[in-house]
């Protein structure tokens, strides 16, 4: 099996087109081409871990995050990153991120948090903005069937929970042909009224160039009528952050006590307690101290998330408490879940979880 072909399934858990655009995401390091003989997936690709791959024969890393996040202008080993990358290329290993790619997916990063802590009723905290299209055509009713198909396997029509959706309205469409053209329907400078079927579907945004393929090689007409809009509603099943319920109130301390336990933190750094029992809980793995305004605006009981500095804590304003359990901790379970993924994707190949801890900060 060649590395590309694990690439594309690791594709499919988590588009490179869902992530944000400051990221750095995909293959960073490594020919896509070579023969993958196993798969190691971490956290972070430092060189403990490319030694790891080597003592391992994993010429494929996985990581979460991007170890090369910004511009290198120089590769001389000075630094952690640059020691990494110099003896994955010497040791013909590859490294692919996912990163925001799985922070943004409904299955993603904050979905594994919040099955964690057994929470139900989960949706995304902040859907995704300017990431959904809408296709409109016209055809023959003959053809419809055939269209529509093509459009939804090509990856349209699908809205929250549902798949296949589209709407369809009939009408009259008009045409007429010059000398170059060949009607499917009338003859050259014939005018033709025609009994259409208008069809609207909406996909996201990244598959544009999947679903134009499928609307020409599946529509009657020789000049396809078509066109394509950008919508502002958000993607319910795209973004970041994710908030959800515990079955059963909790008190605030017992609370921070249970995600002491379940994400197998060190210490939580918290706001001040409310006195107010919990139940709805927002998460964001990592860095989310922008997300705290929208934690509260979606009536949270807690924000749980990473890196929050002396003065964001403050942003709680008493609206709900506010903790921060650690950035590796937050995110802790997404390489068991790759794991996972990919084990169930690819079998009889070897696809190992990293034993390298790579959590940067220890505590006292
Ligand atoms: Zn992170």
């Amino acid at each position: 099996m060649k590395i590309q072909e694990i690439l594309s399934v690791l594709e499919e858990m988590a588009p490179l087109a869902y992530a944000e655009d400051f990221d750095n995401v995909g293959l960073l390091v490594g020919d896509a081409n070579t023969e993958a003989s196993g798969v190691l997936v971490c956290h972070d690709a430092l060189e403990a871990v490319i030694d790891e791959a080597i003592a391992k024969k994993c010429n494929l890393v996985v990581c979460f995050h991007p170890i090369l996040f910004s511009g290198l202008k120089k590769i001389t080993g000075k630094n952690y990153v640059e020691r990494a990358i110099i003896k994955a290329i010497k040791n013909d290993i590859a490294i692919y991120a996912v990163h925001t790619a799985l922070d943004n997916h409904k299955q993603g990063v904050n979905k594994i948090f919040c099955d964690a802590l057994g929470l139900t009723n989960t949706k995304i905290l902040i859907p995704k903005q300017n990431f959904i299209q809408k296709l409109v055509t016209y055809t023959i009713p003959e053809n419809v069937e055939q269209l529509r198909n093509a459009l939804f396997d090509a990856g349209a029509g699908k809205i929250g929970n549902y798949e296949d959706c589209s709407f369809n309205s009939k009408g009259i469409g008009t045409y007429m042909g010059n000398e170059d053209s060949n009607p499917q329907i009338g003859e050259r400078f014939e005018f033709v009224e025609n009994e259409e079927i208008k069809i609207e579907v909406t996909f996201e945004k990244h598959l544009q160039g999947k679903i134009l393929k499928a609307l020409f090689s599946n529509h009657a007409y020789e000049e396809v009528a078509y066109e394509i809009y950008e919508l502002q509603n958000p993607h319910q099943n795209i973004g970041l952050g994710m908030i959800g319920e515990l079955p059963d109130t909790m008190k605030e301390s017992d609370f921070l006590k249970f995600v002491k336990e379940k994400m197998e933190c060190s210490g939580i750094r918290h706001s001040e307690f409310l006195n107010k029992p919990v139940k709805k809980v927002a998460v964001l793995g990592g860095s989310g101290s922008f997300a705290i305004k929208n934690a509260i605006a979606a009536g949270a009981d807690v924000f749980l998330t990473a890196d929050l500095k002396y003065h964001q804590f403050y942003e709680a304003e008493n609206k709900l408490l506010l903790a921060d359990i650690g950035h590796f901790e937050s995110e802790r379970f997404t390489k068991n879940h790759i794991v996972a993924y990919l084990t169930e994707k690819i079998s009889n190949f070897a696809i190992i979880l990293s034993q390298e801890n790579t959590n940067p900060v220890k505590y006292f």
